[in-house]
């Protein structure tokens, strides 16, 4: 049985509620998280709080918590649903107003709500056991404000889909420029002549922390070069190696875009070196 974390108590999944006149409910007006686990041992804990922060201060949420409020919830939620694999999943909606009006109400509590869920252990750097990705490419039609990790995904959703449909894992995402922006719930990345490529933080993309820690150690290991820069799609095509990351799958190495292959349909090189440069120093986020 799953307990979560709701305002202040821990219940079991189905006894928690929440008002139909929660904004998260009735405008997705709201800001999440999802943390690794492993173990007991969380990923990249204090920048998904600083985030999840970022977003509020966005949208004008005053909750206020410390990162040791989080924390205790973190790990209440790990001891009490099992410390295998887990990700921690964080929501703070603007709450439950009287009333359906558009406009931020005053005086109104955020909901607070929190659940583990099980994912896949944490990939190990090793090409036989890695599952490549083959995906599907979409224009980008989300908002332009895809850097505040909104609870109002159906832009997302919509774009998952996409690819869901046609059998493919993720859906690589461009804008009307043709360059490429991110995949509906991962960042994305090209290499080419051995070079890590992944496009730069603006409103466009989510800045992922698993693309933080990820560049963060490559720079710091300095044998993989890293460049944040615009990446066209023609660029995506005629990569050495495609990937994409997020918080519950690390790197993932992209076989083929479109029915057409990647490196040949074969796991790269940079990929083990950096998913192996990932698993070490990753703990240390
Ligand atoms: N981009 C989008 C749109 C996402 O939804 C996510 C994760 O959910 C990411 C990127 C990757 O972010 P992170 O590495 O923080 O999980």
């Amino acid at each position: 049985m799953s307990i979560v974390y709701l305002d202040g108590s821990y219940l079991p999944m189905a006894e928690a509620k929440i008002s139909p006149m929660d904004r998260g409910f009735l405008f997705g007006d709201g800001i999440y998280e999802v943390v690794p686990s492993y173990n007991g041992q969380m990923v990249g804990f204090a920048p998904h709080i600083d985030r999840m922060n970022n977003g509020m201060n966005a949208i004008g949420i005053e909750l206020g918590w410390s990162h040791q409020q989080w924390k205790a919830v973190c790990d209440s939620l790990i001891e009490k649903n099992g410390s295998g694999n887990l990700a921690l999943y964080l929501h703070v909606s603007r709450g439950a107003d009287t009333k359906r009006f558009h406009a931020y109400p005053e005086g109104v509590a955020p909901t607070v709500f929190a659940f583990a869920f099980e994912i896949p252990p944490a990939p190990v750097a090793d090409k036989s056991k890695v599952v490549g990705y083959k995906v599907a490419t979409s224009r980008d039609l989300r908002w332009e404000r895809c850097q505040i990790k909104s609870t109002a995904l159906l832009g997302n959703v919509m774009h998952f889909q996409h690819g869901y449909q046609q059998g493919a894992n993720e859906t690589l995402l461009y804008n009307e420029r043709n360059e490429l922006t991110e995949a509906s719930a991962c960042n994305a990345y090209i290499v080419k002549n051995g070079v890590v490529i992944t496009p730069p933080l603006d409103n466009q993309i989510l800045p992922g922390i698993t693309r933080y820690i990820l560049l963060d150690l490559l720079r710091k290991d300095g044998s993989i070069p890293v460049e944040e820069r615009t990446v066209t799609m023609d660029e995506v095509f005629d990569a050495d190696e495609v990937w994409v990351t997020s918080s519950s799958k690390e790197i993932v190495p992209v076989i083929e875009v479109d029915g057409k292959p990647i490196n040949n349909g074969e796991i790269g090189d940079v990929w083990l070196a950096a998913q192996t440069i990932y698993s070490a120093g990753k703990l240390n986020y």
